[in-house]
């Protein structure tokens, strides 16, 4: 069976590399299966768990802020950043769980950022799903 060749790269350093047989990830249009041999395409990513299917089972990674490039036999993935389940401090993205709920909560009374705070939800929530799997 073919595979395609997957790098998850981040401005850190390369996150992820390997052969992938699909790479399923969530765009900000929806979710997008990716088999070998896929027509080209570039998307934006929704902060999201990027799930792997290799030969020895599926891998997640979290992944924030970031584009997919598809080719034939290449998936590129460039994100602000992204971490493997084993290297996610599940303490941290609690407290930053809840430093933003709390963000949000208060936004009612007081001038926040609610955007940003929804970003930070959702980085903490996508990392707390990937580190299920350490
Ligand atoms: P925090 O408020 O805890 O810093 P954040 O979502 O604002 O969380 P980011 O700006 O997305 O953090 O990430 C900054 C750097 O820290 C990145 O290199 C990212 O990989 C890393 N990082 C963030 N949260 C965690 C975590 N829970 N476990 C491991 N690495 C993390």
């Amino acid at each position: 069976m073919s595979t395609t060749n997957l790098s998850i790269v981040t401005p850190d350093g390369t996150v992820y590399e390997g052969e992938a047989d699909l790479v399923s990830v969530r765009s900000t249009t929806g979710e997008l299966g990716i088999l070998p041999g896929h027509i080209p395409l570039v998307a934006p990513l929704e902060t999201s768990p990027v799930r792997v299917k290799t030969n020895s089972g599926t891998d997640l990674v979290a992944v924030s802020g970031g584009f997919v490039e598809v080719r034939p036999d290449t998936v590129t993935i460039l994100a602000e950043s992204a971490e493997r389940p084993e290297e996610i401090d599940k303490d941290r993205a609690q407290t930053a769980k809840e430093r933003a709920e709390e963000r949000l909560n208060r936004a009612k009374q007081e001038e926040i950022d609610i955007k940003r705070a929804q970003l930070a939800l959702k980085r903490a929530n996508t990392r707390l799903e990937v580190a299920k799997q350490k």
